[in-house]
């Protein structure tokens, strides 16, 4: 049987690999072979594949006996394209040795360049005399590098001597070390080696070889590598590739140079070549900052100028641009990153060296790029022509969406600013203020028109109009969905929550943290992006909405086959999804608006009332407000639908906790404090997520569900006397038990027709129910005989089926997640294996027993790009989520739509059959030799044609229609069965 390959060869005849070979040769080798494919000019190399890496750590960090061969294989290769020998004193073959995983990825090896060197082969660089000091400067550069990152020694002994010798000779600068000097410089480095490792340092090129693939392979499971990786959810056993290549040279001379540019600009997406070199430079020189690196372009020369404050005489002089100086390489450059960018249909990022005039390329990947210019690419390409929307569509990430949504700090302010500590990124988006420590404060200090961060260890609804005045939100407790966090998303305001490392004093109202004390009014600036918080003032702007991002939303609109409504309790909320396009309110919670001004008093005096007479006196005053609440809403949503909740929380989350409140409220009410301790003593429950709540209140207090009944039907019969479209959605929550939906039902209806008989006109309006209670998604078909729409509410649906409590879990949860137990945290995106079942269940009892009932989400879920997709697949049709997050959302579904579609997954599928068969006939064809030219050409010419018909094919695509036509009759009949 032949040896299993490991090392896969590029050069300028052609290469082993291609671009769609990631998996196997890296991100970095897999465009390093499409480039030489493209016959684009590359210094030839082989790349030592991924597997090698998984083999290596199984073997306990060994090497299969005929890895050594297919190196030695393909060095000889390299050698003869390239015209060199490694290790040759004449005319040495010298070596980059690279790492490159499947993604780039900080953390591992940095690349080794001038490997091979010695004090023999250094002669060898040496054609004239001026040669000299550029061998010598390879050598110690070299012995640097590797020192550092194969044997590693700390860097600072290295930079400790260079700054010693400088200091014995008055050296100011590197670049005016002599050859003497660093003659003198290899021999300190020689010590350093020596004393640091007990060992010589490698004069043997194919022992300095070994040492760097080693390097490579040990940097996978180094700690940072780990860590990384976790962070993105790569999985460890991708391992890394080892790419190894023929040096080319930009620091021999002024006719060389190195450089690295995106085909455009990453920060805003101009269509303009954007990028930066150094003449007579090496590596990574550019982006070190030791010297000032020159601008690619002129027009991009001149501007750096203009913004340098550099005449136009010091700039043509000093730094001039590539275009200028190097105008035939320049073109070429050109002529290069069209191409690439034109065969990879996106952004490319590329480093390059001149060697002499010649340029090579040296890398090629997908460019990363801001919120901002993923947009404008994405769409500049559909309009170019390069990619079609659906593509365009998948170029932008959600999370580039919510960027784009909230306030950022500028950048030059944040760099100034200092950091004062860390803590959890809630809501996202920046925020600077003056601090206060509780809600009056924060709506006070507003009113006076002055800009405040709220401050407190957690938060509770009372803190509301606080939260709404202040321009970000900071606490001491709580994680990821906390009050804080979940209030301060829905409002889209900024919040950083769960800072531990600040101590928070309310009643003294200051907050310590080292020696740092704070005060009342000292300025402070949050980023709930990064959970960053910053001392004093950071300017922050506000992104705006051009037409590119209007277009992309649109193309999404148009694909998606969910709808997105939106969580809003007031008109203000309402009005800010219709701007982010929500065609419905998802979820209106009725007690957001108990808490309001005096309202509250109202409330409050319900909840004491001795009898149902002094309830119902108490809640004639609140039907008022509530009428005027719906009435605004209803009117700002104009005909779409509006999901109102009927009063859903335990009763005692609107009384007073501290005795000074509860004192206070006495003295409002008119009670005695012992009357109101009495009442909160009867109210406490030991678990009250599980008590006395949802349609459990509407039950036991009817008169609740009649008077807020009457309130939206009242509205809902006014705004159409006015003419204004209305479309209700009256829903009951926590219903477990059709027998419960029955019960609140048959109050609901007989309400509404009382009020359509006093005011004479009817008005359209559905029943509902929340599906959150496990027990109800398993009975949904009898609840479904009633109810007319379902709405999941997976925060409590969750909640209950894991059995975590929301409001405790964050005790464990980011445990559970460190130790590998939770992939991710259930109530940010639906456990769909578990909870995920009992959505689907429902989704499917419920349109059995009722085929055209409203299936919908509301909860955090509903703005959570996985969770979107999931409940595509689900068929539900619509998911509802806060204002800020409704375009995100948009997006998602969109996605959502194009990765299920089974047409294009069929295409998809046909094509990467296509590009392996290619690859393996041409992989048949450089073992064959020439007897096997004519099958092979022949084999071509087959595929070419395959090719054609994938493309053109209006047979295939009607088969496919018909394939998923098939499939999805299938898909009901299971369904129905
Ligand atoms: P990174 O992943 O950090 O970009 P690279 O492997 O691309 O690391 O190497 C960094 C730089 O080293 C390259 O941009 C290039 O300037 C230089 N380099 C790498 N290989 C070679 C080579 N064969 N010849 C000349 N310079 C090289
Ligand atoms: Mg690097
Ligand atoms: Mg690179």
């Amino acid at each position: 049987m032949a040896a299993k390959k490991f090392v896969y060869f590029f050069g300028p005849e052609g290469s082993e690999g291609n671009a769609s070979m990631k998996n196997i040769l890296g991100g970095k080798g897999a465009n390093l072979a499409e480039m030489c494919n493209m016959e684009i000019p590359v210094p030839a190399g082989f790349t030592i594949a991924t597997d090698m890496c998984t083999v290596y750590y199984k073997n306990d960090r060994n090497y299969p006996p005929e890895l050594a061969e297919q190196v030695d294989e393909n060095l000889k290769k390299v050698e003869e394209v390239m015209g060199k020998k490694f290790g040759d004193p004449e005319n040495p073959l010298l070596l980059s040795v690279r790492s490159g995983a499947r993604a780039s990825m900080p953390g591992m090896m940095d690349t080794i360049l001038n490997l091979g060197l010695n004090e023999n082969t250094l002669q060898g660089l040496i054609k004239t005399e001026s040669d000299t000091r550029f061998a010598w400067d390879s050598l110690r550069r070299f012995m640097q590098m590797y020192g550092n990152v194969v044997m590693g020694i700390k860097g600072e002994h290295f930079e400790h001597a260079i700054s010693s010798l400088k200091d014995k000779y008055g050296i100011k600068n590197d670049l005016e070390m002599t050859v003497e000097n660093l003659k003198e410089l290899v021999e300190s480095y020689k010590k350093i080696v020596k004393e640091q490792t007990c060992k010589e340092f490698p004069t043997d090129p194919k022992e300095q070889l070994w040492g760097a693939i080693d390097a490579v392979f040990g940097s996978w499971m180094n700690e940072r590598a780990i860590v990384y990786r976790k962070m993105n959810g790569f999985s460890d056993d991708w391992g890394t590739a080892v790419n190894v290549q023929a040096m080319v040279f930009g620091n021999m001379g002024n006719d060389c140079a190195t450089g690295v540019a995106f085909t455009r600009n990453p920060a805003t997406g101009e269509h303009i070549f954007f990028g930066e070199y150094l003449i007579n430079a090496q590596g990574e020189d550019v982006v070190a900052g030791i010297r000032t690196p020159q601008q690619i372009t002129l027009a991009g020369s001149k501007k750096w100028a203009a913004e340098h404050n550099v005449s136009e005489e010091e700039r043509a002089s000093k730094y001039p641009s590539l275009e200028e100086y190097m105008p035939e390489v320049y073109e070429n450059l050109c002529n290069i990153y069209k191409k690439l960018e034109l065969h990879y249909r996106d952004m490319q990022d590329i480093e390059f060296t001149i060697e002499n005039r010649k340029l090579w390329m040296l890398q090629t990947r997908n460019g990363k790029r801001t919120a901002a210019a993923a947009v404008k690419i994405a769409v500049d390409m559909v309009n170019e022509g390069l990619i079609e929307t659906d593509d365009a569509l998948l170029r932008v990430t959600p999370d580039q969406i919510d960027q784009l949504l909230h306030p950022q700090f500028v950048k030059e302010s944040k760099k100034n600013a200092k950091l004062i500590t860390k803590g959890l990124p809630a809501s996202p988006g920046a925020g600077t203020g003056q601090i206060v420590f509780n809600a009056e404060d924060a709506a006070a200090w507003k009113a006076n028109g002055l800009e405040t961060i709220l401050v407190r260890l957690e938060t509770s609804p009372e803190d509301i109009t606080g939260m709404v005045a202040a321009n970000g939100i900071l606490t001491g407790r709580g994680g990821m969905t906390s009050h804080a966090a979940v209030v301060a998303r829905g409002m889209g305001k900024c919040c950083v929550s769960g800072c531990g490392g600040l101590n928070i004093n309310v009643d003294e109202k200051t907050i310590k943290t080292g020696d740092l004390v704070l005060k009342e009014g000292d300025w402070i600036s949050i980023d709930g992006s990064t959970g960053e918080v910053l001392l004093g003032k950071v300017a922050t702007e506000t992104p705006q909405f051009n037409d590119e991002f209007e277009k992309l939303m649109n193309w999404a609109d148009n694909r998606r086959a969910l709808k997105i409504r939106t969580n809003a309790d007031t008109p203000r909320d309402a009005s800010t999804a219709r701007r982010f396009g929500a065609q419905g309110i998802g979820l209106c919670r009725t007690e957001h608006m108990f808490f309001e001004g005096d309202r509250i008093k109202a409330v409050r005096e319900m909840i004491l009332a001795d009898d149902l007479e002094g309830r119902k006196a108490a809640l004639a005053k609140l039907i008022g407000h509530q009428r005027g609440d719906f009435y605004a809403i209803l009117k700002e949503m104009q005909g779409l639908p509006v999901t109102i909740r009927l009063l859903d929380p335990p009763l005692h989350e609107f009384l007073p906790s501290e005795p000074q409140q509860i004192k206070e409220m006495a003295e409002i009410m008119g009670c005695s404090e012992e009357k109101i301790n009495d009442k909160i003593k009867a109210l406490h429950e030991i678990n009250p997520m599980l008590g006395l709540r949802g349609c459990r209140l509407g039950i036991t207090r009817p008169e609740i569900t009649e008077m807020q009944t009457r309130a939206i039907i009242e509205a809902a019969c006014e705004l159409t006397k006015e003419g204004i479209k209305v479309f209700p959605e009256i829903m009951v929550p926590l219903v477990g038990n059709v027998q419960e939906f029955k019960y609140q039902e048959k109050i609901i209806r007989e309400t509404a027709a009382k009020v359509f008989e006093e005011k004479g006109i009817n008005v359209e309006f559905l029943v509902g129910t929340m599906i959150e209670v496990p027990r109800g998604a398993l009975t949904a078909d009898e609840i479904a005989e009633h109810a007319e729409f379902f709405s999941f509410g997976t925060n409590d649906l969750t909640q209950m089926c894991l059995g975590y409590s929301r409001d405790d879990a964050n005790k464990f949860i980011y445990d559970y997640i460190d130790k590998g137990i939770l992939e991710k945290n259930p109530f940010r995106s639906i456990d769909q294996t578990g909870v995920g079942q009992l959505v689907e269940i429902a989704a499917r009892r419920g349109k059995k027993a009722r085929p055209n009932i409203k299936l919908g989400v509301c909860g955090e879920h509903g703005g959570d790009p996985a969770s979107i997709d999931f409940f595509h697949r689900c068929g539900l049709q619509y998911v509802s989520c806060s204002p800020y997050r409704v375009p995100i959302a948009r997006l998602a579904a969109a996605q959502a739509a194009i990765n299920n579609d089974v047409v294009r997954q069929i295409k998809q599928t046909a094509e990467d059959a296509y590009s392996k068969a290619e690859s393996t006939a041409k992989d048949v064809y450089a073992k064959a030799g020439t007897v096997a030219k004519d099958a092979y050409s022949k084999a071509e010419s087959g595929l070419k044609n395959l090719k054609e018909t994938l493309e053109n094919s209006e047979e295939l695509k009607k088969g496919v229609e018909g394939a998923k036509k098939i499939f999805n009759d299938i898909k009901d009949k299971f369904k129905k069965d």
